[in-house]
């Protein structure tokens, strides 16, 4: 059992050092979601992680239900990773030349995922989605591309148009610095919702390369797919002769051993990795038909290449992690932890008289302040009570549990989360939802 919190819940060094980083680092931080904007409050800063838990540089203890935004699903500071890295660590940090661990990287996601034949590593998932687009184009002869609403490929330009009817209609960028010209061939559809896919379609005949989505949404929250949303999609897209990409940076590895894509027997052409198979360290992926993946440069004319790809230390972190979650019983635990945990908050929430809905699959979830059904972003910019999720993280955060700052982002659960650790995160979320109004 995680140690109650002390009374008050001191963050003073966390502020101090926040104070620092603003001058030093552009909002402090190194990516937005950390500074807790949407949710205020000020971040709280790590001092160090193990196993389900953080803790910070005051000395306050958190369940962490973050686990590093999705990587650390067998437990942070995981001994046998950390093991296999200090071995790794002898044989120098980084070859910049072909090296067996690359092999046996890429052997085991071909053997995990069925539709993957062959894989490129990088470094993040951003440069995987940044680099598939490339190869769906080139393989396809096509300039146009279908997003989702509410689905986060990493911040490449021709990504970032999200929502919003000016964005939807017009194409236009959701950041300054964008140039519209590189927005301009990305359409947006709505997830789950086949016929705005097909209306793309229609209206640009023999354009489309591709179609790319989060198989189950994590970046509006946790959103999974409706029965026959996939399967129609998979139809709609061979039948136009265009390529369909599952981004699995957040799914892959954790939603199952093959990723959304196993769980639910779905062949994409071509898919996108990160997270998970780096084991904690900077790793991306895309891989997929060997026909696709064979226009990669130096096998085919598509260019793509990085200094620190296939980095020594980064796949041995990621071998030992799949190994891991190879091991028998690993999905069925995560599945049984993280089921009562969202189940368990959803119950507590509705019995204390708030609207509550969300769900699972493995060990990722979501929650929200809302009466649902939950299908796509627009349903939760709609109905999610975004004062009450303020409160609430800041509550949970006081309480020594440690969530997303952000009511569009998912949770993650890992093989080191336990019982205990589920009995008090529902426990202190009971005492705060009876004094939220
Ligand atoms: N794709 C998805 C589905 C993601 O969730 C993320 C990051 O959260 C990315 C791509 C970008 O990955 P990275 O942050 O490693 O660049």
């Amino acid at each position: 059992m995680v140690a109650p919190p002390a009374s008050a819940h001191v963050t003073d060094k966390s502020a101090a050092i926040m104070e620092e980083a603003m001058d030093l680092m552009p909002g402090g931080v190194n990516s937005p979601v950390r500074a807790f904007k949407s949710v205020g409050g000020g971040p709280v800063v790590f001092d160090h992680v193990k196993g389900s838990k953080a803790f910070d540089v005051d000395g306050n203890t958190y369940v962490d239900y973050i686990g590093s935004w999705g990587p650390a699903i067998v437990g942070a500071a995981n001994e046998e990773v950390n093991a296999a890295l200090h071995a790794a660590l002898d044989k120098g940090t980084s070859f910049g030349a072909p090296n067996v661990l690359e092999n046996q990287l890429a052997a085991a996601v071909i053997d995990a995922v069925p539709s993957i034949e062959m894989v490129r590593f990088v470094n993040s998932g951003t440069e995987a989605c940044m680099s598939v687009i490339r190869v769906m184009r080139a393989f396809t002869k096509r300039e146009k591309l279908i997003k989702f609403s509410g689905c986060y490929h990493g911040h490449a330009d021709m990504y970032l148009v999200q929502a919003g009817s000016g964005v939807l209609t017009l194409g236009l960028p959701d950041s300054p610095g964008v140039p519209a010209s590189s927005t301009a061939p990305t359409l947006v559809a709505k997830y789950n919702d086949l016929d705005s896919v097909r209306a793309l379609f229609e209206a640009n005949p023999g354009a489309i390369a591709g179609v790319i989505l989060e198989p189950v949404v994590g970046n509006s929250g946790f959103i999974p797919p409706a029965p026959g949303f996939l399967e129609g999609l998979r139809e709609l897209v061979t039948a136009q002769g265009a390529l369909l990409c599952f981004d699995e940076v957040m799914t892959g590895f954790r939603i199952a051993y093959g990723g959304a894509q196993t769980h639910f027997n779905i062949k994409p052409d071509i898919s996108c990795f990160g997270k998970v198979i780096g084991g904690g360290l900077p790793v991306g992926a895309y891989g997929g038909r060997r026909d696709i993946m064979d226009m990669v440069a130096p096998a085919g004319p598509v260019y793509q290449a990085g200094t620190l790809s296939g980095n020594p230390l980064a796949m041995t972190a990621g071998l030992k992690t799949l190994e891991i979650l190879r091991r028998p019983g690993a999905y069925e635990q995560l599945e049984r932890v993280t089921g009562r945990l969202a189940q368990g908050l959803i119950d507590a929430a509705r019995e204390a008289g708030h609207d509550a809905c969300g769900g699972h699959i493995s060990g990722m979830f979501g929650f929200f302040f809302a009466k649902g059904p939950i299908t796509c972003f627009e349903d939760v910019a709609e109905q999610q009570d975004f004062e009450k999720f303020q409160k609430y993280h800041r509550g949970m955060l006081e309480a020594g549990v440690y969530l997303a700052p952000s009511a569009y982002e998912a949770g993650f659960v890992g093989l080191e989360h336990s019982e205990e650790d589920v009995d008090f995160t529902l426990a202190a979320a009971r005492k705060l939802w009876a004094a939220l109004q």
